[in-house]
């Protein structure tokens, strides 16, 4: 995928829209993220560690992202559950957590996030050794209260569908892409809804809708790039 500016994304609390490097202190003072966390606290149950954590591509010139609150006792299975429903599954590929990279240490899923995932600590995923999609999942902070949500993570902002034109008219939006431009002429091959009928490409079947995903283009990933809760 092309590189293009600083995407923007929307807060899940306010619905403001902000850019990438001001989301983390956005949530940090945005108002309606306060009043739900409020409500949150004052209902029954013990506090609890939560932390928030930002997931960018490594693949896509870091133009997806996702910023989460997980319990500290969800699991990375419960994380990459989370990540294959919302960006990532094609066809069940294998997939692992690492500390520095592709020959870094692996994680086991089994581990708990509040243990392996400390303020400051990042970890890599992978998704299908193969054609790789690959993360990078970085612990911002943690506070002490209740969850907001009845789910182990909670979506708290996510980029918005980065713009591209259609390669044929270079006006119209694009909203389709054709799988042949990119295995065929490694052109990153967008289109408008027009010119997705008329594209002249279909070899390898109709272009498919562009979808929020950094593995967008790879395999046979077709979207919907929809979060799971
Ligand atoms: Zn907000
Ligand atoms: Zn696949
Ligand atoms: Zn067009
Ligand atoms: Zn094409």
């Amino acid at each position: 995928m092309p590189r293009s500016p600083q995407t923007k994304g929307r807060c899940a609390y306010c619905q403001g829209e902000f850019a990438k490097a001001g989301m983390g202190k956005h949530l940090a003072m945005c108002a309606a993220r306060r009043e739900a966390i409020a409500q949150a606290d004052a209902r029954r149950g013990a506090a609890q560690t939560l932390h928030h954590l930002r997931v960018v591509d490594l693949t896509a010139g870091g133009q997806f992202w996702l910023h989460l609150e997980a319990r500290g006792a969800a699991t990375l299975a419960d994380l990459d559950a989370y990540l294959r429903a919302i960006w990532l599954e094609c066809c069940g590929h294998m997939s692992q957590f690492s500390v520095g990279g592709w020959r870094g240490e692996e994680i086991d899923v089994t581990r708990r996030i509040g243990a392996v995932l400390p303020p400051g600590l990042e970890l890599t995923h992978i998704y299908d050794f193969g054609t790789s999609t690959e993360l990078l999942v970085k612990a911002i902070d943690t506070r002490l209260g209740k969850p907001t949500t009845a789910h182990p993570l909670a979506l708290m902002a996510r980029n918005a569908m980065p713009p591209t034109a259609c390669i044929e008219c270079q006006g119209e939006p694009a909203t389709f892409l054709c799988m042949e431009c990119i295995s065929e002429e490694q052109v990153w091959g967008t289109l408008c809804a027009k010119h997705a009928k008329t594209h002249r490409h279909r070899d390898h079947g109709d272009p498919v809708p562009l979808a929020n995903s950094p593995r967008m283009g790879q395999c046979g990933y077709e979207g919907p790039a929809d979060p799971p809760y």
